[in-house]
């Protein structure tokens, strides 16, 4: 048995964002793609609206990132601007609030005061930051980088449907972009459980069984409008 069990919590983040980019630009634009073929539209309005869910799924994707990841960091900011201002004013209060801590967590009293007075020698601010307010890591946040990685992935992932309606004749888009998409899913839900350590099965079939049933209802609603019939 080895002594270094090979951890992969840490590397969940951007795995995580990696992953649900490209699963929401092939759920998306896929069943943006079969609702409107359900419709009986031509092929060239099919195309048309997947590479116009594309821009606007990428566009959103980033936008949401870009201000998700800019108020985190607003707040991290505002909360250790909060927490120095109060180790300069106060840093006996600090030195007992964070040994109140460490006895919370089963250390005696003696020993909290002691690994708090080491630990804020040390840095007393990063202590804090980790200990008392739950910051681990306080790099610098990069939302520009943020919204191009989740706008990339979803184009990347909007791109394997929309390829795949380009290339089939008209009747054949709806089946095939939906037995497409799935496994395009699957084999995304079963390489992020990989990475992740988690259960191969289980991580296929969770994407999956949403993908399947965003299809099935934009087929659905697709299949009350004929506008080929309506004209
Ligand atoms: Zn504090």
């Amino acid at each position: 048995m080895s002594h270094h069990e090979n951890h992969r919590s840490h590397r969940s983040g951007w795995l995580r964002a990696a992953v649900m980019g490209a699963n929401d630009g092939i759920v998306s634009t896929a069943s943006l793609i079969i609702g409107v073929a359900a419709a009986e539209a031509a092929t060239g309005d099919i195309l048309l609206a997947g590479v116009a869910g594309l821009v606007a799924g990428a566009m959103s994707m980033a936008a949401g990132e870009y201000v998700s990841v800019s108020s985190q960091s607003d707040i991290e900011k505002a909360d250790l601007a909060l927490e120095q201002a109060s180790l300069d004013a106060n840093y006996d209060f600090e030195l007992r609030e964070l040994a109140k801590i460490y006895v919370s967590r089963g250390l005696t009293r003696e020993l909290a005061m002691e690994v708090s007075a080491q630990l804020m020698a040390h840095d007393a601010l990063a202590a804090h930051a980790r200990d008392e307010i739950g910051i681990t890591e306080v790099a610098e946040a990069k939302p520009i980088v943020a919204a191009l990685s989740s706008a990339a992935t979803f184009t990347l992932g909007a791109a394997l449907p929309l390829l795949t309606a380009w290339a089939v004749p008209r009747d054949e888009i709806m089946m095939t972009v939906a037995v497409c998409s799935l496994i395009f899913l699957s084999v995304l839900g079963a390489v992020a459980a990989r990475a992740g350590g988690a259960n191969l099965l289980k991580g296929a079939t969770r994407v999956t069984f949403w993908g399947a049933l965003a299809m099935v209802l934009t087929a659905a609603v697709g299949s009350l409008f004929d506008v080929a019939g309506a004209i």
